[in-house]
């Protein structure tokens, strides 16, 4: 079997590498590839080629950096179905959802097409007599993305476009448990028109993200994962003096208010919450239900039941299967947990059983209620089609109980009350916050924003902030002498 290329100097090279990971379709186990733990010599070759493409790349105007994203976005668009099958091959997700993950990704692109007016800096005339003052953005250098397995297409799309419309180089390490769409995008970024050497993609594990890490000169490192892995990304790359920017794990509330409607209510909890097989870092993992809205738990668990998982090209389907045999026992074990430790196990999705793919790592739609913060179910990011109801007495419990939650990733309330939506988005301590909408990603033109325990570093990812992530500041102080100088040498710092 042919494994997946490295992306390195603008060839697509086979690893010489003898180790290998299998990429496998987690609806039927068949295996689809096999990704290289790139060796010491490739990542350094990578480095060195990303670091010479900056030299050129980054005296490359702004308007033709922008022109690349252009093209980019117009052909990921035309290839959109191919990389959402792609997609649906590796991950499991049904081909709509797949187009989504592709599509949120194309939205950043987009986005980045933008960079002339993101890049703009400030000017002061005059700030003292005969003195201007301005700044202008510039690139970092070399710059490294870590991606995880969840959003293959979307989140390679949220870091090394807009790194590269800013003038930097990109080294890329996608998850090795979905490969092949980063690789395809990697490809349609050549026909884009990229240069040699601006974007390398490198495959592997802990070992090829420790190289990135630790190599003295990447001056910056984004990552999305879990939660251990995102804070040994921050410690480890701010220790090496880097920037990073790590995005973490999550647990997301949202919180239901007896005068909502009951419906949106029902429908939004069960799409938001076993959507991707919960396999989102958004995705509504608890139910907070405030007062009376508590009556409404049978009609939620009597339309989960109606759901069903299934393979990526069945319409009826309503998600794939778990990524991975592993990903599937925690989940089941966790399950267990939360039956052994009190909650009431309501609807049960373990023993699924997908016909005509007896070896997919299915769970069906999976209902606790009276869950305890105390519960593992509650504390810990379960990653799979389980949501967790929770019942309290008022918004502001409610407020208090999400507030105490380690992380801070989205949140969301469903009301028809705009007093108690208002209250809700002013004293929340979640960084992305819906108003009757159970996931709220922001647009790219803002920031993802999650904060607490979900992220680690100071610019979020994507919109402005990304662009000052990937950038540094340069201001200039400027006098052009309009008149002959009066005085002899200055001593002292100047008060006007
Ligand atoms: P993961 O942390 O296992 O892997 C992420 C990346 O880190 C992969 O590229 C992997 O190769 C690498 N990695 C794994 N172990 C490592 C180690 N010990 N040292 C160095 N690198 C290592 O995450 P995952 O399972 O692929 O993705 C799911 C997680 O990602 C969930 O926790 C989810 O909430 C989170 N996530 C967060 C966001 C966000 O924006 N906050 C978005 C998507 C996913």
């Amino acid at each position: 079997m042919q494994g997946v290329s490295l992306f390195i100097d603008g060839e697509f090279i086979q690893s010489q590498t003898d180790q290998w990971i299998e990429v496998t379709n987690p609806a039927t186990q068949a295996v689809l590839a096999k990704a290289p733990c790139a060796t010491e010599s490739e990542m350094k070759r990578a480095y060195e080629s990303a670091r010479q493409a900056f030299e050129i790349w980054k005296e490359t105007p702004v308007s033709e950096r922008a022109r690349l994203m252009m093209r980019y976005q117009a052909l990921l668009k035309e290839h959109h179905d191919e990389l959402a099958e792609i997609l649906s091959q590796e991950t499991g997700k049904t081909f709509e959802d797949a187009k989504g993950d592709v599509w949120r990704g194309i939205e950043v692109v987009e986005h980045a097409a933008n960079i002339p007016s993101l890049m703009m800096g400030e000017t002061v005339e005059n700030v003292a007599r005969e003195i201007d003052s301005y700044s202008y953005i510039q690139p970092l250098g070399v710059c490294a993305g870590i991606t995880p397995f969840n959003f293959p297409a979307m989140i390679p799309l949220w870091m090394f476009p807009l790194a590269i419309a800013c003038g930097n180089t990109f080294i890329l390490k996608p998850s090795e448990q979905d490969p092949l769409t980063p690789m395809r995008l990697a490809e349609l970024f050549v026909e884009a028109g990229a240069p040699k050497g601006v974007l390398q993609v490198l495959h592997g594990a802990k070992q090829q993200v420790d190289f990135l890490l630790d190599h003295p000169d990447i001056r910056a490192i984004s990552f999305v994962g879990s939660v251990p892995v995102g804070q040994y990304i921050y410690e480890t790359g701010t220790r090496n003096m880097k920037r990073v920017q790590s995005f973490a794990g999550a647990k997301n509330h949202m919180v239901i208010m007896p005068d909502a409607d009951k419906q949106q209510v029902i429908n939004n909890l069960v799409g938001a919450s076993v959507g991707a097989a919960g396999q989102r870092c958004m995705a509504i993992s608890v139910a907070v239900f405030v007062g009376q809205a508590r009556e409404w738990i049978p009609e939620l668990k009597e339309a989960m039941s109606q759901v069903r998982p299934g393979a990526w090209n069945d319409a009826g389907a309503s998600y794939g299967p778990v990524i991975s045999a592993k990903a599937k026992t925690r989940i089941e074990h966790l399950i267990q947990q939360g039956v052994d430790e009190g909650a009431s196990l309501d609807l049960d999705g373990r023993g699924c059983v997908v016909e005509g793919y007896p070896d997919g790592h299915w769970i069906g739609p999976t209902l606790f209620s009276g869950v305890t913060t105390d519960m593992a179910i509650y504390r810990e990011e379960i990653f799979g089609p389980v949501l967790a109801c929770m019942e309290v007495e008022s918004l502001q419990d409610a407020v208090e109980l999400i507030n105490q939650s380690p992380y801070g990733n989205g949140t969301s309330i469903f009301t028809s009350s705009g007093g108690a939506a208002r209250r809700f988005q002013h004293a929340i301590q979640v960084g992305q916050v819906g108003i009757n909408i159970p996931i709220p990603v922001p647009l790219p033109f803002f920031s993802f924003t999650g904060w607490k325990g979900s992220f680690y570093g100071d610019q979020h990812a994507y919109g402005k902030q990304a662009v000052r992530f990937y950038t540094e500041t340069k201001t200039v102080t400027a006098r052009w002498f309009t008149s002959e100088p009066v005085s002899g040498p200055n001593f002292s710092i100047q008060m006007r």
